[in-house]
């Protein structure tokens, strides 16, 4: 066994995606995105569990990510939603996937490769990002019409702000903008099949705008997007939607020492112990993906308590005060992330500790790290959500 692990329950993702089924229903096609190595869950792992789940596409960032896929024998269609750079767009029919385009430079090139390529393009409608306005749009459906290989299949576009407020002025603009760029592009003489802006917030808050596909991230991994949202969801009648996380991130003491009270402990004597102390060095650190912000401020789990992180996190380890954790020895499981005994960590707590969010939490645990499928629990519906407040007095 590893110096440190993730146990992934695939149960629970696959769960998830029946949950978002429901939401959405039997036609549009759920297309959970598995980019960021499955936000921290592992590629192959994730993709297979939500293809047991019943998704119909998965979405990635890059080519390279479609080919680990592809290499790991994922069969289902793929749609590339980052940027290909134009001298990598050969791979796109090899690899078969679909493509989101916004400028006359890919499509050009695609044209020129001669081979079949379904293409979506990304209308601009106020996240300012990827996307087009509404004359590029219909231009460049025209410059696909004369391609002889090109289809065009979809017409995306994506939500700035729909999780970050329960206010969706915003947001509904955006997607009036859409509908708008919708009629153009049919007027214009162009049908497109897939019309798709959902992510996560949006599949959840308004599942009746869901088009014909939904492209969902955080949901799928069984986090809500923000506190803001799932306050949206409470605020229209939706609170019995229930997420279920599944990961859990383990590791093992290290090492355990006395430290007589006025020691400092780490790098730059950041703390200092006020009493006598017993120490617990834990084997991973920042760059395992483990946040440097939760320096003195985070916990782990050690025999179903919490300890404190002591110091600053170091590249590959960090200490934590285990003086009330009774029994403590070497090589006993620590948690950095997800639950033990009674305790748990989440996602959500780690990120406003170390002010982030759980995405980025997730994203960046380590990719060297193995992941292990299991089988937890089955999920119940009393499981306190992400948002929680801390059990006890
Ligand atoms: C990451 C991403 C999503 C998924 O967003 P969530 O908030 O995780 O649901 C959807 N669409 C695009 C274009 C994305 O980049």
């Amino acid at each position: 066994m590893s110096r440190a692990y993730l146990e992934v329950d695939s149960a629970r993702l696959s769960t998830n995606i029946e949950t978002f089924r429901r939401l959405v229903g039997p036609d549009v096609i759920l297309a959970p995105t598995v980019k960021a190595n499955a936000y921290g869950h592992g590629l192959g792992l994730a993709a297979a569990a939500f293809v047991e789940g019943g998704a119909d596409w998965l979405c990635v960032d890059s080519i390279e990510e479609a080919q680990a896929l592809r290499l790991l024998g994922t069969t289902c269609p793929l749609y590339v939603f980052g940027y290909v750079p134009l001298d990598d767009l050969g791979r796109v029919p090899e690899l078969d996937v679909r493509l989101v385009v916004y400028n006359a430079e890919t499509v050009q090139a695609l044209a020129a490769l001669g081979r079949p390529v379904r293409i979506h393009l990304k209308l601009e409608t106020g996240n300012h990002r990827q996307g087009v306005d509404a004359n590029t749009m219909v231009e460049l459906a025209e410059l696909i019409r004369r391609a002889p290989h090109l289809e065009l299949e979809g017409l995306s576009s994506h939500f700035a702000n729909i999780e970050d407020t329960t206010d969706h002025a915003y947001a509904r603009a955006q997607l009036a903008t859409f509908a708008a760029g919708v009629d153009r592009l049919k007027d214009a003489g162009h049908d497109v099949k897939i019309r798709h802006l959902s992510n996560t917030a949006a599949a959840l808050l308004w599942p009746e705008q869901r088009f014909e596909m939904v492209r969902i991230g955080i949901g799928a991994y069984g986090h809500w997007p923000s506190k803001e949202t799932q306050i949206a969801a409470v605020l229209t009648g939706r609170s019995s939607i229930s997420l279920y996380p599944a990961l859990r991130w383990c590791t093992r003491v290290a090492q355990i020492k006395a430290l007589p009270k006025g020691s400092f402990v780490g790098y730059g004597c950041t703390y200092k112990s006020t009493h006598d102390t017993q120490i617990a060095v834990v084997p991973v650190g920042y760059a395992d993906g483990y946040d440097r912000g939760l320096s003195n401020l985070g916990y782990v789990l050690i025999r179903g308590q919490r300890a404190p992180i002591r110091g600053r996190v170091c590249m590959n380890m960090f200490m934590v005060d285990v003086t009330d954790v009774a029994g403590v020895s070497l090589e006993d499981e620590v948690v950095l992330l997800g639950s033990q005994g009674d305790e748990a960590l989440t996602a959500e707590q780690l990120a406003s500790w170390a002010g982030t969010i759980q995405y980025e939490v997730l994203a960046r645990i380590g990719a060297h790290l193995p992941r292990l499928s299991v089988r937890g629990p089955a999920p119940t519906e009393s499981e306190p959500s992400a948002y929680r407040a801390p059990r006890g007095v």
